[in-house]
């Protein structure tokens, strides 16, 4: 029987996980994509012998990745190795870069001086966050939107005590 035939616009890690999805499933792909190279928002640009990220630069939800590929039957490629610190960030004129840890302590150590109560302040932070993602990811986040109207009515199935939050979201979109 002859394959059927997808044809995918856009090579950034959507289109791509989307061809990989549809191989598997045994279609033909086929992938356009109207910039010189494919990768999409993650990609690279290079300059005076400099190499520039243009978009990501921190690797998170690693279990979609590993979802993928078992999908796929795929061996996970991608070898990840946590950083220590997490990354430097430098202001123009001052000689010492901000360096970023995940211990709380050693961050918290880094902004003396400049946050006050940075432990506290980013626990709480980090909890308000954790509730928001436990209580939206399957109404919203894992969701397809064909129109503006069905984002506003998934972000309505989230808890009230988030609203503050999905209507900014709902501003933006
Ligand atoms: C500055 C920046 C920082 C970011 N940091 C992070 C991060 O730290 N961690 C993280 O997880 N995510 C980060 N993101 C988000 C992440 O880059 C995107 O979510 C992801 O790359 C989007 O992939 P995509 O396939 O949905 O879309 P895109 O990457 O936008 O891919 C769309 C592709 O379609 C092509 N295309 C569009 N129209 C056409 C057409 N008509 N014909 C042919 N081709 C077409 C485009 O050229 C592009 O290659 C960042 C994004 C930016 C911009």
């Amino acid at each position: 029987m002859q394959k059927k035939k997808a044809i995918i616009i856009g090579s950034g890690l959507g289109g791509l996980a989307t061809a990989l999805r549809l191989s598997v499933k045994g279609f033909e792909v086929e992938i356009l994509e109207k910039y010189h190279q494919p990768g999409g928002r993650l990609n690279q640009l290079q300059k005076d012998g400099f190499t520039f990220d243009v978009g990501p630069s921190f690797f998170s939800m690693s279990y979609e990745f590993t979802e993928l590929f078992d999908y796929c039957g795929i061996k996970n490629p991608l070898q990840l190795n946590e950083l220590n610190p997490l990354y430097a960030v430098y202001f123009e004129g001052k000689e010492k870069p901000f360096l970023i840890y995940k211990n709380l302590e050693l961050l918290q150590k880094e902004f003396a001086g400049i946050e006050d109560k940075l432990i506290e302040k980013t626990e709480k932070y980090l909890s308000a966050a954790g509730n928001l993602f436990h209580d939206s990811i399957d109404k919203v986040v894992r969701r397809n939107f064909n129109s503006s109207l069905i984002i506003f009515f998934s972000l309505a199935t989230v808890p009230l005590k988030h609203s503050p939050k999905c209507s900014a979201a709902c501003g933006r979109s």
